[in-house]
């Protein structure tokens, strides 16, 4: 196609995306193709003259809508006939229902991508892409054909709309077609030089300007038509277009401008044109070699775009709707992959092995109830069925218990602990840290009313047991002789009860007979860990405990190999933590209101802004408010500091001399041990309050108002911006978990929870996991595939299987 060929198919395009109103240039049609004849002389064999003569003698105005597009669609038919390469639009668009007679744009591929390992060529196999350029988009983690297709834009420049320039919208991004009347370097200022060019069209001329970028003057030639794309400002009251996207308007598809145009990462001495650009290529060349993953009827049943359409419309979207399918088709990927994944995991060990079936017989269960100091709530009671009726099965249970701080998980925990050794096998409670497995013994205890004990073994004889029951706390900092002599205990069957840190348990005990492990506090602990966990144990029955409340799609993913028991219902007559947001003038009042709980005896927590980007920051900001606190603050009170740099055995000894009593004020980073119970504490200071995520600073409070005591969450923020002070209000106002777990996931995303490589889950590129349908959709269409096709060995899920082997290889190789 010559350039007025190529010219004019462009502006037909434009024409029938306009709906045929024959503005797609100023004055018309029929002006312009006199013009054309005019000026460039076409000969009578050429497509554009055929179709000219076609015309009426009024012209393509006199036309009604319908002749207008059969005259048109048959002009873009004969200029696409007169070419041997692929012709394509400026303007993809999607056809609507009247212009079904679309013309086929389908590229010809230049290197024939026969195979899908086409995919895995390097990048240098994309035209222009020198070992230079490779380097540089391998800084963007773009080494393949495939990492190209992957690399998505992270925004889109609407620059759909044309006008004139007489039409031109100051403050808006447009697109203009023009002539080119000069362009020259210029020197803008000191040391700065740029482009400064005159483009005009048949309603005005304009001034753009590139600055930095003299080259553009080489790039751009005197009577050349180019389309430009950017913002309209105004200089002097003219209209300007300052650093617009470029390009000739002969190029065969509009990449830059006029459309929506992908806006790329990338990285220095990489122009966005180039990325754009390569991304094109890797598209038209390669995007077909993609296989599908999804069998046809999943696709047809929810209405989802073919893979390479998808990819298609996420790099160069024909609009924004189209955007939106696209992504939603993608994002379905990953979280099928996911999902996929997560319940042949979950069927894979319920499969693998039988577990001993654990059962608690009825009079136990009801001795036991009995005895404790208290009256089970409703959903205690619940959580408790459904864990007993769990391990009352062959079938090992995989369940998480989840519960707000202080909601009694552990009296569940033990009862299944006990229908453990009521079967004669034992069990083990793990927890992150020392401390918090010390505590853990000490409920234990409390809960079976156990009265011989040492520090590390209790041996009690509840009335509702028929034999006595030992439990053994096992921590790494126990002297060697110590450790020895209980993992011996433990190995000969004489210990019924296990309680550690994970890293002890989980590295050098060997159970006779682990029937149950029992896991505490951990949104750390990902499905891998847990994979880890099932993978040494012969098939244990597992609960995982956690009082961070996560909200429903989380569970699904990170959790979505467990099912879920709920306890959301506080014991009677606990005080909920009085929450009060400081304003800065409020700092002297609340460090009096701090002061006045220490004189009375109770303890206060004061946690340090959050500083994510650097742990040395962190440890210096809360070293110096520990020093500034205890010398000018509270010089009576004595204080303690706490950060993620102290080292392990160091921490555990801050946290106890707390818990004893030793300390009045507690100074501390974000790393406060969750969970550790300190009943004297009454108050909770949080600095730099707003930087904090809603389920974070509840969590925070949940380290106070742990007795029958009033406590109280101050929240100071120096300068909440007006969504932070909301924010802020929000947990003023809610004492419910889940609420803010699921406000927080809205506003801020996941990141909050966990990183998602923590929780042994794949980066999302496109997926979010706050679109609850879209989840569930992916977990019960997973579903549905795995019913009819267990081990995915049809060939129509081949594709599905290998990338979800693929996928949790990575994975798997992460978390180690
Ligand atoms: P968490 O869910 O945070 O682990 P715990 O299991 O440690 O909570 O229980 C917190 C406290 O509440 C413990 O002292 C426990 O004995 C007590 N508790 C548990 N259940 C009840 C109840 N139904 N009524 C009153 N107190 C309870
Ligand atoms: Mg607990």
């Amino acid at each position: 196609m010559n350039p007025p060929e190529a010219q004019l198919r462009k502006i037909l395009e434009l024409e029938r995306r306009k709906g045929y109103a024959d503005t797609a240039v100023v004055g018309g049609l029929d002006r312009y193709l006199k013009n054309l004849i005019q000026r460039d002389n076409l000969g009578p064999r050429s497509p554009i003259m055929e179709s000219i003569m076609a015309l009426p003698t009024h012209g393509y105005a006199s036309l009604s809508r319908d002749q207008r597009q059969s005259w048109l669609l048959r002009t873009i038919q004969l200029l696409d006939g007169a070419v041997q390469r692929p012709v394509t639009a400026p303007t993809v668009q999607k056809a609507r229902a009247s212009t079904a007679a679309k013309p086929k744009r389908q590229p010809v591929p230049v290197a024939a991508p026969d195979s899908p390992s086409a995919l895995e060529r390097p990048v240098t196999a994309l035209r222009g892409v020198s070992t230079a350029l490779a380097a540089k988009l391998a800084r963007l983690e773009v080494t393949t054909i495939q990492d190209m297709l992957f690399f998505f834009p992270r925004r889109y420049n609407d620059f759909a709309s044309i006008r004139p320039i007489a039409e031109l919208i100051v403050g808006e991004e447009q697109t203009v077609i023009g002539t080119v009347w000069s362009a020259n370097e210029t020197s803008m200022g000191r040391r700065l030089r740029g482009t400064e060019a005159l483009i005009g069209d048949e309603t005005g001329v304009m001034r753009v300007v590139w600055f930095n970028q003299p080259y553009v003057a080489q790039q751009l030639r005197t009577n050349e038509r180019v389309v430009l794309a950017g913002k309209v400002t105004l200089y002097k009251g003219q209209k300007t277009l300052d650093n617009p996207e470029y390009e000739p308007l002969e190029s065969e598809e509009l990449l830059h401008t006029g459309r929506l145009v992908p806006v790329y990462h990338t990285t220095s001495g990489l122009a966005g044109r180039t990325v754009r650009r390569l991304a094109k290529q890797a598209l038209d060349n390669y995007a077909g070699a993609l296989p599908e993953l999804l069998p046809q009827d999943l696709l047809s049943r929810n209405r989802m775009l073919s893979r390479p359409a998808a990819l298609r419309q996420m790099h160069f979207p024909d609009s924004w709707d189209d955007l939106k399918e696209a992504r939603r088709r993608l994002a379905f990927d990953e979280l099928l992959l996911i999902q996929v994944g997560v319940l042949q995991r979950k069927r894979e060990w319920q499969e693998r092995g039988r577990a001993q079936p654990l059962r608690l017989p009825e009079e136990m269960r009801r001795g036991y109830v009995e005895s404790l100091p208290f009256a089970l709530t409703g959903a205690q009671q619940r959580a408790m069925s459904q864990t007993l009726a769990d391990v009352a099965r062959e079938r090992p249970m995989s369940r998480l218990l989840q519960g707000d701080v202080g909601s009694g998980k552990t009296v569940v925990a033990a009862a299944a602990l006990l229908a453990a050794t009521a079967s004669g096998a034992q069990g083990a409670m793990m927890a992150p840290t020392e401390i918090l497995a010390e505590q853990h013994f000490h409920t234990l205890c409390r809960v079976f009313s156990c009265s011989e004990r040492t520090v590390s073994i209790a041996t009690v004889r509840p009335s509702y047991l028929s034999k006595p029951l030992t439990i053994a706390l096992l921590t790494g900092s126990m002297a060697a002789s110590v450790k020895r002599k209980l993992r011996e205990q433990i190995a000969a069957g004489e210990v019924d009860i296990v309680v550690g840190t994970h890293a002890v348990i989980q590295e050098g005990v060997d159970f006779r007979r682990l029937g149950l492990a029992v896991v505490d506090e951990q949104h750390r602990f990902g499905v891998m860990q847990r994979a880890a966990l099932r993978e040494k144990g012969r098939n244990p029955h597992v609960l995982v405990m956690t009082a961070t409340p996560i909200p429903r799609t989380l569970t699904l993913t990170v959790y979505g190999d467990l099912d879920v028991s709920v306890i959301d219902e506080m014991p009677p007559g606990r005080k909920p933590v009085e929450t009060r947001w400081v304003p800065p003038d409020g700092r002297d009042d609340a460090y009096e209101f701090v002061r006045g709980q220490v004189q009375q005896g109770y303890q206060a927590f004061v946690i340090c802004p959050l500083i994510e980007e650097s742990e040395t920051l962190a440890t210096r900001a809360v070293t110096q408010e520990f020093e500034r606190l205890s010398s000018e603050v509270f010089p009576e009170a004595r204080l303690g500091l706490l950060h993620g740099r102290l080292a392990a055995p160091k921490k555990e000894s801050v946290m106890r001399y707390f818990r004893d009593r030793l300390l009045d004020i507690l100074v501390s980073t974000i790393v406060v041990e969750v969970g550790v119970d300190i009943p004297n504490a009454t108050v909770m200071m949080v600095e730099g309050a707003e930087r904090f995520g809603l389920a974070q600073l509840h969590q925070l409070r949940g380290r106070v108002g742990r007795s029958d005591v009033q406590s109280y969450c101050l929240l100071l923020s120096d300068s909440p911006a007006p969504d932070a002070r909301e924010r802020l209000r929000i947990v003023e106002q809610t004492q419910d978990g889940f609420a803010l777990a699921e406000a927080d996931l809205r506003l801020r995303g996941p990141g909050e929870f966990f990183g998602t490589r923590q929780s042994g889950l794949p980066d999302l590129k496109v997926a979010r996991l706050s679109d609850v349908p879209l989840i569930e959709l992916a977990r019960t269409e997973a579903a549905r595939l795995l019913e009819a096709d267990a081990d995915l060995s049809r060939p129509e899920h081949a594709q599905l299987r290998e990338e979800v082997s693929s996928l949790w290889e990575r994975v798997t190789a992460e978390a180690h």
